[in-house]
């Protein structure tokens, strides 16, 4: 095969992924936001719960059309054609919410009617077995578990207190019990699987929260790190930033004379001041070892200088003191600005190289271009 044959093969996506796609599509319409969501997860059994119901009613409801049964024929008829425009709102609306209600509330209507009416040849009990499982899946435990209550209650008047049709067919006395019983032995399952998979989401959900959160701060000064910096100023890409790069002068100094851990103890007092002096719209990072990058989404040039000028007095003047050991230090800072000609990378770099000039015109001081 040449050269240009292979690259059109790769190009195009084959029929059979290609289909593979659009199911999946089809499955997820109305979902917004991740796929893995709990949201997403309710999207795609109310699509497959749609899908399964409108195989199931319709060929059985036009069955009972043809065979007398009009108005069975009529209502699974109708619940297919409402599942079918449920699909169609949820892909326009992706309110999930009040789709997933239009699927179970026409769900439990029309299996009270089957047990009512005893269904096809007195089978319509058995579908009532699907509707402990969709009401958890799709309302969650609490909801859930109140729907089914009453479903369960209704179900009781029905079968034990009604003039219904039951037992027209032949069955034996006591199946409505058994019916029952076996009814809420699913409920019981069916909770527990619902509980036990609620559980599993939230310790996901809060083990995710903490690897995100270790993911963007930086452990030792809580400060974002470089990771999480980045993040937060692509965000703002289109807006003007001024950017504060501040590197601490002869650190090694601090970490040969006084110890790694006073070093240490002195990156966070200076991360703590740094919070402190920003104003409430600004945000820092730890940028390096020793550097940290301050970010002003608003405010003037002059500003963000008059901060740099704050920030480094304010170190210079901070009298350190661990394990019985005072020492000072003192900051130089690079100030730089994102303009509509000045992209957030060209601005870290003037920043980093004003940072370099404050260096080497002696430290403690703050070099704005
Ligand atoms: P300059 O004024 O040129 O910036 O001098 P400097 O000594 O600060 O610069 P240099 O880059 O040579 O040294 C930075 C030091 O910062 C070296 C490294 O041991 C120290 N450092 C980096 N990260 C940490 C940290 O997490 N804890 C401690 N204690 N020291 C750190
Ligand atoms: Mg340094
Ligand atoms: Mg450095």
């Amino acid at each position: 095969m040449d050269k240009s044959n292979k690259a059109k093969q790769i190009a195009k996506p084959n029929k059979k992924t290609q289909n593979k796609s659009a199911w999946l599509k089809f499955f997820y319409v109305g979902v917004e936001d991740e796929p893995f969501s709990e949201n997403a997860r309710r999207v795609l059994i109310i699509n497959l719960f749609t899908i399964v119901g409108i195989c199931f009613t319709l060929p059985l409801g036009i069955i009972s059309l043809f065979t007398g049964r009009t108005t069975l024929g009529l209502c699974l008829v109708l619940i297919a054609v409402l599942y079918a425009m449920n699909h169609v709102f949820l892909r326009f609306s992706h309110n999930h919410s009040l789709s997933g209600s239009f699927v179970i509330y026409p769900l439990y209507a029309l299996m009270i009617y089957l047990v009512y009416t005893g269904g096809m040849n007195g089978t319509g009990h058995v579908w009532i077995f699907c509707v402990p499982a969709v009401s958890l899946f799709l309302h969650g435990m609490k909801q859930g578990l109140i729907e089914l209550g009453v479903f369960t209650a209704v179900l009781i008047i029905v079968m034990f207190f009604t003039d219904n049709h039951f037992s027209e067919f032949g069955h034996h006395e006591t199946l409505p019990s058994r019916i029952l019983f076996s009814f809420m032995v699913v409920i019981f399952l069916s909770g527990i699987y619902e509980y036990s998979m609620s559980r599993f989401n939230d310790e996901l959900k809060k083990t995710t929260g903490k690897l995100k959160l270790l993911a963007y701060i930086d452990s030792l000064t809580e400060l974002l790190n470089r990771r999480g910096m980045l993040q937060r100023l692509e965000a703002k890409e289109q807006e003007i930033i001024h950017l504060l790069l501040a590197d601490v002068d002869f650190f090694k100094r601090i970490n040969d004379q006084y110890g790694h851990d006073a070093g240490d103890y002195a990156l966070t007092k200076i991360a703590e001041i740094i919070q402190t002096s920003l104003p409430e719209h600004g945000f820092a990072a730890r940028w390096g070892g020793e550097e940290f990058l301050m970010a002003l989404p608003e405010g003037s040039v002059q500003e963000a200088n008059e901060l740099a000028g704050l920030i480094r007095k304010r170190i210079e003047n901070y009298e350190f003191s661990y394990e019985d050991q005072a020492f000072s230090v003192t900051l130089s800072v690079g100030v730089a600005s994102t303009t509509s000609s000045v992209t957030l990378r060209e601005a870290i770099t003037l920043a980093d190289s004003r940072l370099y000039l404050a260096k080497h015109s002696g430290r403690n001081q703050v070099c704005t271009g």
